[in-house]
């Protein structure tokens, strides 16, 4: 139920009607609605009466709720209205405020070299943060299932070269704390949404979770996964739309872009677009990445690859370092049109040292400068 406090309510009313939700085994969430106090009640409030709520000193309403998913839906939004997930440590990254956040990288980290060469020409072109997988949720189990633990060892050690922050997917709960002391941000692939018990766990850490669609999955089972995450603790989930299967074969999957403007009227939570899954080829990208900037999305989730006719996941819709960069460009009316910002295009990177010899699995970059200004 969400109890609406009246304008003139004390403190000591409000705290009085929290007692109350919470003798009866519920929880209780303040939320601010102009200059009334919003109590948004989970839990088992079924021995809760409305009536005998609505009595309550200081109560001005009480109404049961709209949707099955309650933190993350509009009514508990946080003050300001939405909510903004800070991406890293340094000065960096957000999502869900007027800034657009672009995420670009590889499908699959195949390697250092690469990583880095991705990272530097994304965070060239403007990309706030970097993705790559280290464990791949592939259909078939003979595909290539990413480079694990070596992966994950990179992508750590191109953030500390680079400074750009990275987003890579866990797939197994007994996982999520390694994954974590590695990335700045948890992926939830598609194919783990309604992994609860892989969903529980991330709720349990303090980095970020970007939960992507499952490709048949409805708004409403998407926002209760996410809701998953918010029960267990962890405020910071980032909506991902990433197409969804239809019985359309021109694309990978259809890109739902009406999901967008539903999505940003139901929850608080940002949402951002992956139109590379969506879309599954290049060419398409662009397009749909703009389509979704136009239509709301809080940022792009992008796969770049440095060679993308070598990729090995995903390379059909992979776009090279210059097409990232020619879609970079071309984004700047669309964010303006939509009301949104763009990170300003960073200063030229100087040049990292070359890597020396032959990298092992398990090396470090250590010709590099640390952290360098992106
Ligand atoms: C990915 O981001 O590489 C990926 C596997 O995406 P999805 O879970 O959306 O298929
Ligand atoms: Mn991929």
């Amino acid at each position: 139920m969400i109890i609406v406090m009246r304008a003139e309510a004390t403190a000591a009313q409000r705290d009085g009607v929290r007692e109350q939700v919470e003798a009866s085994g519920g929880r209780s969430y303040a939320a601010r609605d102009g200059n009334r106090t919003v109590l948004g009640c989970l839990g088992d409030t079924d021995a809760l009466s409305e009536d005998n709520v609505e009595a309550l000193p200081g109560v001005e309403s009480v109404t049961r709720w709209r949707t099955p998913y309650r933190l993350a839906s509009r009514e508990l939004a946080p003050p300001g209205g939405r909510t903004v997930v800070r991406i890293g440590d340094g000065p960096a990254a957000s999502v869900g405020g007027p800034a657009l956040l672009v995420v670009a990288g590889p499908c699959s980290v195949e390697g250092p070299e690469m990583l880095l060469a991705t990272a530097r020409g994304v965070a060239r072109a403007g990309a706030a943060a970097l993705r790559g997988g280290a464990f791949k949720p592939r259909t078939s189990p003979y595909a290539f299932q990413g480079l694990g633990l070596d992966a994950l060892r990179w992508l750590a050690e191109v953030r500390r070269v680079t400074g750009l922050p990275v987003v890579t997917e866990v797939l197994d709960p007994r996982q999520v704390e390694l994954v974590a002391a590695h990335a700045d941000v948890l992926q939830v692939g598609a194919r783990s949404m309604q992994n609860f018990p892989l969903l529980a766990e991330v709720g349990r850490v303090r980095r970020p979770v970007l939960l992507k669609r499952a490709m048949s999955a409805t708004v409403t089972e998407l926002l209760l996964a996410a809701e998953y995450v918010l029960a267990r603790g962890n405020p910071d989930v980032i909506l991902c739309e990433r197409g969804i299967r239809t019985f359309e074969p021109a694309t990978r999957n259809t890109l739902d872009i009406a999901a967008i403007p539903v999505l940003r009227g139901e929850t608080h939570l940002p949402v951002i677009v992956d139109p590379s899954h969506a879309g599954g080829r290049a060419d398409l990208v662009a397009p749909l990445a703009y389509a979704a900037i136009a239509a709301g999305a809080d940022g792009l989730l992008v796969e770049v690859h440095p060679r993308p006719e070598t990729a090995l996941s995903d390379g059909e819709q992979s776009l090279s370092l210059d097409g990232f960069t020619e879609l970079m460009r071309g984004l700047a009316p669309f964010a303006a049109a939509a009301g949104r910002t763009l990170v300003p295009q960073p200063k030229a990177l100087p040049e990292v040292h070359a890597l020396k010899g032959r990298l092992g699995p398990t090396c470090v970059l250590e010709d590099a400068p640390a952290a360098e200004a992106v």
